[in-house]
């Protein structure tokens, strides 16, 4: 019997705008007895031919996707889609004389739910997020090395979505060489360590780029504090553009040892950075107890919420941030803050952080607006692709 999963009466209103994601409560049945990873037949409740998803029957998201025309998921379909993925890139000049690494493929931005490929200069790290995914690991690898001409690729697999597909976590190489401990990449023609073994993510937050030169624009003269600083991605920005002082704090003390390096790496005065290694909720109180004052501070903490159900608890630990933040503010400061939680929308983020600014009894207009880069595009048809976002806040 033919694999397929039959929607109930109606539910092909999202797939027919596009939306790559197949709920639980949507499925009426699934024919064929397919397996987890397994490619099915989309069908409406009437028979009709909705597209090919891969298939989870572990997972809430029961199908995603992968095409919506009548064609066979192979070998040569993914490599069409990651050359679409990797020319999107070529085309909008990510990688330039002063840029050698970009994130390549964004999943379900790409037309390929459940995986992310950034490179770092010549090498490529992967992860496969989704059962469906995983069984064409091999299929991936090479169109990836086919069409990028690098050999050296690792796997971070190691990523807590990966327990609700119930899979392993994975973590080597795919092909090629071991990755030296830190590989040195460019970016906006700075210099940083990346540590694709054990970094976070895939070793570098390569969504910030913009971001971070957006706020190198304010820096000069500037005292910034630089919260969540991991390894010193604003930091070193903020010291290049002629910073007074930036003083950095993240809970890993990996990170702050891998950005005193970075700062040394680019010849800049590590006289003027100063490190602090601790939560950083309990050291903005510390702060603001001793009266300290900054012009610039950016506020750039980890997933607070992956899903809207969490958005709650989230929202509590973003006003608690941009509150002390707005207090430890100078007259005329500026604050970029911004939450990567895919769980709280753009319209909610500025409320709580409007909120922050009301309870502390400051007043401050939005100047900027940030998200994330462009090599971290957002499918139209897949709005929660966009999720990072960020306010530029400077008081009056
Ligand atoms: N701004 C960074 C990326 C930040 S990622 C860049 O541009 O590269 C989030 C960072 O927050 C991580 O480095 C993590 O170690 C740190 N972190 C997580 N929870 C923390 C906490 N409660 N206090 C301080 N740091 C924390």
């Amino acid at each position: 019997m033919e694999k397929k999963l039959i929607l109930k009466p109606g539910r092909e209103k999202s797939l027919l705008r596009r939306h790559p994601w197949i709920f639980s409560g949507a499925v009426q049945a699934v024919t064929g007895e397919p397996g987890k990873g397994d490619t099915l037949i989309v069908e409406s409740s009437k028979g009709e031919f909705l597209g090919r998803c891969g298939y989870n029957p572990e997972s809430s998201i029961r199908g995603r996707i992968w095409t919506f025309a009548e064609e066979e998921d192979n070998a040569d379909f993914f490599l069409n889609k990651l050359r679409i993925a990797i020319t999107l890139r070529r085309d909008i000049g990510v990688l330039n004389s002063f840029n050698n690494s970009s994130r390549l493929v964004h999943a379900e931005s790409d037309g390929l739910p459940g995986l992310i490929v950034d490179q770092y200069g010549e090498h490529l790290v992967v992860q496969f997020l989704t059962a469906a995914m995983d069984a064409w690991r091999g299929e991936v690898v090479k169109a990836l090395a086919d069409l990028t001409g690098i050999h050296d690729i690792f796997e971070r697999s190691d990523v807590d979505v990966r327990k609700l597909e119930d899979l392993e976590e994975r973590v080597g190489v795919l092909s090629g060489d071991e990755p030296t401990e830190r590989l040195e990449i460019m970016e906006n023609g700075l210099k940083f360590l990346v540590d694709i073994r054990e970094g976070q993510k895939t070793g570098f937050y390569l969504d910030q780029r913009n971001n971070r030169a957006a706020m190198a624009e304010f820096a000069e003269g500037k005292s910034i504090l630089n919260c969540f600083s991991y390894t010193g991605g604003f930091t070193v920005y903020g010291l290049k553009a002629g910073a007074e002082s930036v003083l950095s704090i993240d809970s890993s003390q990996d990170a702050n040892d891998l950005a005193l390096e970075n700062i040394r790496l680019n010849g800049l005065d590590e006289s003027k950075a100063r490190f602090i290694t601790g939560d950083v909720f309990k050291k903005l109180r510390t702060l603001r107890d001793s009266s300290r004052s900054f012009d610039l501070i950016v506020l750039d903490p980890p997933k607070f919420a992956a899903t809207a159900a969490q958005a709650d608890k989230a929202a509590r630990g973003y006003k608690d941030i941009n509150l002390l933040a707005f207090k430890l503010l100078k007259p005329g400061g500026i604050l970029f803050t911004f939450s990567c939680s895919g769980g709280v929308s753009r319209e909610l983020f500025q409320k709580i952080v409007a909120d922050a600014a009301l309870d502390a009894g400051v007043e401050a207009s939005i100047i900027r607006q940030c998200s994330q880069g462009p090599d971290h595009p957002i499918a139209l048809n897949f709005p929660e692709g966009e999720y990072l976002k960020g306010l530029v806040c400077k008081l009056h």
